[in-house]
């Protein structure tokens, strides 16, 4: 595709704010279609309002390029940007009427027009006519639907109606670009339901492209040509909603869209993955015996009578959801939510089944915490801006600590190990965290989490560095967590010879 074909373009864009220490935005690229619907869909605080803020020009980029059909625009002025932004709180003028506040803008606008000043044609900026204002309010409110409201109190409409007269607002400029930040938040869910359609049909109409910010999935699955996953700051992927429902990137997405069971598992010879203690037949091509994710959608999990499928459980829950029942099968410690349209009774026992084609299988994003540390003068080790107790007799074979704390080989070498760089090793499973902060060594702060059948894996944060815990208790996104290791779970490997250590 040229160039020129994308209205838009976000490259390398970073932005971190005065007073923060990290960037709220990542390596952010992303070209856009003139006409597309694009939508950036993430959790509170992913970054999707200060990427919106960016392309709006109410923010300016850090590092990076916001291209406008390939010219930078990062430096203009909002105004002079063809692009119109709506909130979700709409801020209208409550004592104006429909009519005037949608005029509001309309009514300062100056234009440029030539005329004959002394027999040359000089160009002159004048206010536009009534009579232009009042056409191009007609044909806005005719879009948003609302053409018999021109006269009505602001304060007497729905809070419906009340966003569509700030679309509208918006609108009356023709700008080229709308940006919508999360302008149904406010509504309840019907109302939020019936604007989500009528949405999609003005931006059918008006051909314009939109950039929507949401937090709702379902939102954006229903209304979207592009979704742009985000978490943390950064892309998680990009793509169509049928692409990102039916081959998410990674088991944030997974979890992120839709319903989904997602386990760790491990591959195996002639195409087949190990989760819930059994084998199942693939399609992918992943290289043997390595860790991966893998997800099942509930409404891909066949079930049928015992002994007949892969593995056997036992129906934990059922709920009715209207068409079908959601189903919390328990296939040995593990959970899988399945939906069917057979009812069937809790505690009866039932087999369940996956065609290989709906096993997705993708690669784990982290099988270990690894960390660049090195050594102290008291032998603890320096990582993730701490120093931890470990066992500094593992980088030399039979060997010990002396009374004066060097390390004393088996050959009785002695070594001063003081700042000595290493790489360090912990097993997911071995990072723990707890409520008691006071107690722990180190203090985090839970940035996403995945459920994995029979237990959770998140990501916690410190000042500048992430540990990967598995564990079955459940936290919250946002909780601030101590982080502990046990001394005997800190792998350690020497960068470079040990003798260079040696006294
Ligand atoms: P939400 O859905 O809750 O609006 P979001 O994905 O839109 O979340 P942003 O509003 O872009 O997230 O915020 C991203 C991060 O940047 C957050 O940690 C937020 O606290 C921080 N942030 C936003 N604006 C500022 C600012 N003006 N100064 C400092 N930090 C900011």
């Amino acid at each position: 595709m040229e160039q020129q074909d994308y209205i838009i373009e976000l490259r390398n864009v970073r932005k971190k704010f005065d007073d923060a220490d990290d960037y709220v935005v990542e390596n952010f690229n992303l070209k856009v279609k003139k006409g597309e619907f694009v939508t950036f869909l993430g959790p509170s605080g992913c970054g999707k309002t200060t990427t919106l803020r960016m392309i709006a020009g109410f923010d300016t980029p850090t590092e990076g390029e916001i291209l406008l059909k390939g010219v930078d625009i990062s430096k203009l002025p909002p105004y002079k940007r063809p692009i119109n932004t709506v909130f979700q709180k709409y801020a209208l003028f409550p004592t104006m009427n429909v009519f005037d506040n949608v005029a509001f803008g309309l009514k300062i606008k100056k234009v440029p027009v030539k005329v004959k000043k002394n027999g040359q044609e000089v160009v002159k900026m004048v206010h536009l006519t009534k009579d232009i204002i009042k056409q191009k309010v007609q044909k806005a409110l005719e879009i948003v639907d609302l053409e018999q409201f021109e006269t009505r109190d602001i304060q007497t409409l729905s809070g419906g109606q009340q966003q569509r007269v700030a679309i509208a607002r918006a609108i009356v400029n023709e700008p080229e670009i709308l940006l919508l930040d999360e302008p149904l938040g406010a509504l309840d869910l019907k109302m939020r339901k019936e604007m989500q359609l009528e949405l999609k049909e003005m931006h059918r109409k008006l051909g314009i492209t939109f950039i929507y910010v949401t937090h709702d999935q379902e939102e954006a699955l229903t209304m979207s040509d592009t979704i742009v996953v985000m978490s943390d700051g950064f892309i998680q992927q990009i793509g169509e909603p049928k692409q990102i429902y039916d081959e998410p990137a990674n088991a944030f997405v997974a979890d992120f869209i839709g319903e989904s069971n997602i386990y760790s598992g491990t591959i195996f010879p002639d195409h087949k993955v190990k989760i819930l203690n059994k084998l199942f037949p693939m399609v992918d091509d992943f290289p043997l015996h390595e860790k991966v994710d893998v997800v099942l959608r509930p409404e891909d999990i066949i079930i049928s009578k015992p002994g007949e499928g892969t593995v056997d459980g036992v129906i934990k829950s059922k709920i009715f959801k209207g068409i079908h029942y959601q189903y919390v099968i328990m296939v040995g410690k593990n959970e899988v939510t399945a939906q069917s349209t057979l009812s069937l009774p809790v505690d009866e026992k039932v087999s369940i089944s996956i065609t290989p084609e709906n096993i997705h299988i993708m690669k784990r994003d982290a099988t270990i915490n690894a960390y660049d540390g090195y050594i102290t003068k008291n032998n603890k080790v320096c990582f993730a801006e701490y120093d931890w107790e470990c066992d500094v007799t593992q980088l030399l074979k039979g060997s010990s600590i002396d009374e004066d704390g060097y390390l004393v080989g088996p050959d009785h070498k002695k070594y001063d190990l003081t700042d000595a760089e290493v790489k360090v090793d912990v097993d997911l499973n071995k990072v723990m965290i707890s409520d008691n902060v006071d107690e722990c060594e180190v203090t985090g702060q839970i940035i996403q989490m995945v459920y994995k059948g029979d237990h959770y894996q998140y990501l916690v944060r410190n000042e500048n560095d992430d540990f990967i815990v598995e564990n079955e208790w459940t936290w919250n996104e946002g909780d601030i967590v101590g982080v502990t290791i046990n001394k005997e779970d800190i792998k350690l490997k020497l960068k470079g010879d040990i003798k260079q250590y040696e006294l």
